[in-house]
């Protein structure tokens, strides 16, 4: 067991971060949080909706007053989620290492845990300051269907050799939702039903969200 360096009798504080865009959030994003909640004894979950986000073009995403209020109807049953709005509330374009930064300064005795599918993991090579980014945080890859297991491993071990990244993949029940296909979904007037929770489902139509 790892102890607090300001004291010695209490356990370290283990932190999962979960960033995303959540246009709109769905259980694809719930289970995993859960999975690496539980797998690896984690205090809280802290889902950190983007704000202007790097790797999308910021015309075609939902604003962020929606997808944080999504955010927060979908985490609500689990006492161990909570939801940030850092990267919300901040003006300029939101880059993990900043976030990461800001959460260790906040939090200097916690074991932090970054929380990705597998598609993202496969991405981060193209982050910003990834050589800083890999000392201040572990990341745990949660498995993704359209993403082979080679692949991810093969990524994986680049990035471990490239970088000493610390990266583990966990093995999640395959959920093939994302919300690219949500959003589709909604625009052509078919079911969302059991792809998220239903508060969710009720919000997207209350607001007209993804209807054009
Ligand atoms: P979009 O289709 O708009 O890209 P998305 O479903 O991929 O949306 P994001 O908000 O981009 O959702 O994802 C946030 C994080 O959740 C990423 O690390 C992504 O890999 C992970 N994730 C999303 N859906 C799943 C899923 N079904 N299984 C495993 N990981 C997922
Ligand atoms: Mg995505």
């Amino acid at each position: 067991m790892f102890f607090n360096k300001h004291n010695e009798n209490k356990p370290k504080e283990k932190i999962g971060i979960m960033g995303g865009t959540f246009d709109p959030i769905h259980y694809g994003h719930l289970v995993i949080a859960e999975q690496v909640r539980s797998k690896y004894n984690l205090d809280k979950v802290m889902f950190i909706p983007t704000g202007n986000p790097p790797h999308k073009e910021a015309l075609g995403v939902t604003s962020s007053k929606h997808r944080y209020f999504m955010t927060l109807l979908a985490t609500v049953t689990n006492s161990y989620f909570e939801v940030s709005k850092m990267e919300i509330d901040r003006d300029e374009v939101s880059y993990t290492i900043n976030t990461l930064k800001c959460l260790k300064r906040e939090n200097e005795d916690a074991d932090l845990y970054f929380i990705t599918g597998a598609d993202a993991i496969c991405q981060l090579d193209t982050w910003k300051n990834v050589d800083e980014l890999v000392n201040l945080c572990k990341f745990i890859a949660a498995t993704r269907p359209g993403h082979s297991s080679q692949e991810v491993n093969d990524k994986v071990h680049e990035l471990k050799n490239k970088y000493h990244a610390e990266i583990e993949i966990i093995d999640i029940p395959a959920l093939s939702i994302s919300s690219t296909d949500i959003r589709d979904r909604v625009n052509k007037g078919h079911s969302i039903k059991y792809l998220l929770p239903e508060p969710v489902e009720y919000y997207i139509y209350k607001n007209f969200l993804y209807m054009d």
